[in-house]
């Protein structure tokens, strides 16, 4: 980016200077709208989306047991965290009115956060397309067959790429090999070695890379086109991610009912979904506006190193301006969320949807680690504790925000629903690493 247009940047956006500080700030997004609308997506494709899940049902339950109960839907539940709501309020020295509740991502059956739900969905998609392409299957057939031998040696011919930070290759990985097919992963320097490993344990080819996460999608997107057997799943710019993922809006209207939980003009909603690239908490929101409306209020977060969805949606810029431009150095123990620009798709969807962003420091993600480990023994990785931040900086930073949308006296009667984007998959040793870094960091001023 050159010189002179940085320089506009800047004074035309005081807060990206906020950023360029390494400052953590909550960005109040003006084009919001009460009836938020685009023409890039519309929820005819989540309503598709939800169907061929369903149809993948029968065969879910049978290749992954732990889907019985559920009887092959892949959902997490809610719970209520008004401890951690507690020890949040006291560490931070803040009163955060309402309900907080977590969304358990970091529970999703198969492979442990919230890509378990785009992911998955695209992988089964391209399946299901390329069953039906070849006379394999129609969509009135019984999807428990491609249990079988048969179906494996199928999918064997066809190849699944994907670039990822580590949980996006997970997903695809782990459901791409359980049906067949091969995969390649393209990893950035970021992903963690236990992800790699088990990856490789499960049969796909994992490519690591030095560079950040943008390399690492670009090369995948790249050898892909190469080759016509090969389906590329596209972080950056998949309609199909962005409804798998828009599916949980569906389902979350329905827990709510079931535990009575109402969003209405008196009981406004609060949600704080950890944002990397986008597709995961873009399709997400995307939903629940689209099913709640304008009594939901979305806030993305991201760590105060790559803030690449804050500075594309505040600029207008997107894609076209990363976290490099303004000087930082997209390097966070958020692993999940080290990206340094944005789905230009998903940030255009998303003007007039999402309320607001705010940004994170590594070392708060540690201290609400720490916290929900000793009052819940609840376990997240660093990234999903981002959105633990958003009703601490919602209080702190967001006032007017509260005033202009007539929201402060109406705060008690307020839900928080914190996205838990990932975590259960994370390995002991790993655990006791991130424990460690508590005890060096963030615990040590007690
Ligand atoms: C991928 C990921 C996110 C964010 O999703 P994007 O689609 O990259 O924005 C958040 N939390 C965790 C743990 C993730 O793995």
């Amino acid at each position: 980016m050159e010189n002179e247009l940085k320089h506009e940047l800047f004074n035309q956006f005081p807060k990206l200077k906020e950023l360029a500080n390494h400052d953590t700030v909550l960005w109040e997004n003006t084009n919001w709208q009460k009836k938020a609308m685009t023409n890039l997506f519309s929820m005819e494709e989540v309503e598709k989306a939800e169907e061929t899940l369903k149809r993948f049902s029968s065969y879910l339950k049978i290749a992954f047991p732990e889907l019985l109960e559920s009887n092959g839907l892949i959902e997490s539940s809610i719970q209520d965290i008004t401890l951690i709501k507690k020890a949040l309020e006291k560490e931070f020295d803040v009163s955060i009115p309402g309900q907080f509740i977590l969304k358990c991502d970091h529970a999703l059956p198969i492979s442990g956060s919230i890509k378990a739900r785009g992911g998955i969905f695209e992988v089964l998609r391209h399946a299901e397309q390329l069953l039906m392409a070849n006379g394999k299957l129609t969509k009135e057939d019984n999807f428990a067959v491609l249990a079988t031998e048969d179906f494996h040696a199928f999918f064997q011919q066809y190849t699944i790429a994907v670039g990822s930070t580590g949980n996006l290759g997970l997903s695809i990985g782990i459901m791409g090999k359980k049906l067949g097919f091969n995969v390649v992963v393209h990893m950035s320097s970021d992903a963690k070695e236990w992800k790699k490993a088990l990856l490789r344990e499960k049969g796909a080819t994992v490519i690591e890379y030095e560079a950040d996460y943008s390399v690492a999608v670009e090369q995948g997107r790249r050898e892909a086109e190469q080759d016509p057997m090969c389906h590329f799943i596209d972080d950056e710019n998949s309609k199909d991610l962005f409804a798998g993922y828009a599916v949980a809006a569906k389902r979350l209207k329905i827990q709510f009912e079931k535990t009575n939980i109402t969003v209405d003009e008196a009981h406004p909603l609060f949600v704080y979904l950890p944002c990397g690239v986008g597709g995961g908490p873009g399709g997400v929101a995307y939903g629940i506006r689209e099913i709640f409306g304008e009594h939901a209020h979305i806030f993305f977060a991201e760590p105060a190193a790559s803030p690449c969805m804050t500075i594309g949606l505040m600029t207008g810029l997107h894609d076209a301006i990363s976290v490099e431009d303004i000087g930082l150095d997209n390097k966070t123990e958020a692993d999940g969320l080290a990206v340094g620009r944005a789905s230009k798709f998903v940030g255009k969807v998303m003007e007039t949807y999402v309320s607001g962003c705010y940004t994170v420091k590594d070392e708060e993600l540690f201290k609400s680690l720490a916290l929900a480990m000793e009052v819940e023994d609840l376990f997240l990785e660093p990234s999903a504790h981002a959105g633990m931040f958003g009703p601490i900086q919602l209080m702190k930073k967001g006032q007017s925000y509260l005033e202009e949308h007539d929201l402060v006296d109406k705060m008690e009667q307020a839900t928080h629903l914190v996205w838990a984007t990932g975590g259960s998959m994370v390995p002991v040793e790993m655990r006791e690493e991130y424990m460690a870094k508590v005890v060096q960091g963030a615990r040590i001023n007690d």
